[in-house]
């Protein structure tokens, strides 16, 4: 099987088409009906009260941080091991960050070490990386002993679960992005979610200029909204979520296969799912010899397949964040992933083909 395969691809069909054409003609544009709809859809979906749409997931952050009251003199824990944007909005809020290493294992914040850095901390902000949760029953715990707000970054989990919990919904509140390369899209877009209704009010407030009840402005707020065109994008793609998962997990599942000798070997490492989790692989991180990675990702972009290296910095070392911490599984994870891709487009014949380029290169 030849072609190339990019890195991402979104599925847009003849369904969000229409839906858009609808909106350009329903001359409502701007934040109207579909928002609304897709905001109680979304809710529904993910089992929580309030769901409330915005711009971006990064919006999505920031607004969860302030209607949890999170500000200046605050400590926010925070893992290094993510998109900039899991930390960005935590300085936006003028909070001090305090960096926790992760697991090697699932990638994800480390609820270890979340407990020994809790101490004088005011909410913790762990990201459900790649599509599979953190340890959110340990981090629930900790935070219920020590007071901490619990802040999802749920920007790559739409649909990832806990023992039938979605994540979004274990936390205090949860952030989705909407963006092009996530699991679901918009373009660009976000939601939070929360069964917590004066937060969900905030959220309301601030994404709206910060107006209030009675039309006043009170508090500084924001112009965060999503327009009904994305809405209605939004709709049709959450109808589509759970078979757009399920292919990403077969394809994720045909990778495994492929590549479990070299796994046993250890040669590579492929990514785990944790009994009773269900990982939705926004992206299928593969650990490969980090004096070979780049020239794994260069033969195998020549045969036309979008391999890319992940995150290759700590958040803690971009030079926003100030920080001279370190956290060695961070380090190490950043000198090792590759991403395979999985996405929906992609079949079994792609998966086995790529399955067979690394095999080749690193036998
Ligand atoms: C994409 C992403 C964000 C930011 O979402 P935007 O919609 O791009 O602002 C935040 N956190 C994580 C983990 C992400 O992957």
């Amino acid at each position: 099987m030849n072609g190339r395969i990019p890195a991402g691809k979104p599925i847009i069909g003849e369904d969000e088409e229409k839906a858009v054409l609808d909106v350009l003609r329903s001359g409502q544009l701007a934040s109207g009906p579909m928002v609304k709809k897709f905001e109680e859809e979304f809710a529904e979906y993910i089992g929580v009260e309030h769901a409330v749409a915005v711009s971006s997931g990064t919006a999505a952050i920031h607004l969860s941080l302030l209607s949890a009251g999170i500000g200046k003199g605050d400590k926010v824990i925070v893992t290094p091991y993510s998109f900039v944007a899991s930390v960005s909005p935590v300085l936006a809020v003028g909070a001090e960050t305090v960096f926790v290493d992760i697991d090697p294992e699932t990638y994800c914040i480390s609820s270890e070490n979340i407990r020994a850095a809790a101490d004088g901390c005011d909410a913790v902000l762990p990201v459900h990386l790649y599509g599979h949760p953190a340890d959110m029953d340990e981090i629930v715990k900790i935070s219920e002993e020590e007071g901490l707000t619990v802040v999802e970054d749920a920007c790559q989990a739409h649909g990832a679960s806990m023992d039938g919990r979605k994540v979004g919904s274990i936390g205090d509140i949860g952030c989705f992005s909407f963006y092009a390369t996530k699991n679901m899209t918009t373009g660009e877009g976000g939601m939070v979610t929360t069964d917590d209704e004066e937060m969900a009010a905030k959220v309301r407030s601030l994404r709206a200029h910060g107006v209030g009840v009675r039309g006043e402005y009170d508090v500084l707020g924001y112009n965060y909204l999503m327009t009904d065109v994305e809405a209605a994008i939004g709709l049709v793609q959450l109808d589509k979520l759970d078979d757009m998962n399920e292919c990403r997990r077969t394809n994720a599942a045909i990778l495994n296969d492929e590549l479990s000798s070299l796994d046993d070997q250890g040669l590579v490492q492929i990514p785990i799912e944790v009994q009773g989790y269900k990982h939705v692989y926004n992206q299928y991180p593969l650990r490969v010899p980090p004096d070979k990675r780049t020239r794994i990702v260069g033969s195998m972009r020549k045969a036309g397949i979008g391999l890319r290296k992940g995150y290759q910095k700590p958040i803690y070392k971009q030079k926003f964040a100030g920080s001279d911490v370190r956290c060695q599984e961070a380090e190490k994870a950043c000198e090792e992933v590759v991403w395979v891709p999985v996405y929906p487009t992609l079949e079994p014949a792609h998966m086995r083909r790529m399955a067979w380029g690394l095999k080749k290169l690193l036998e």
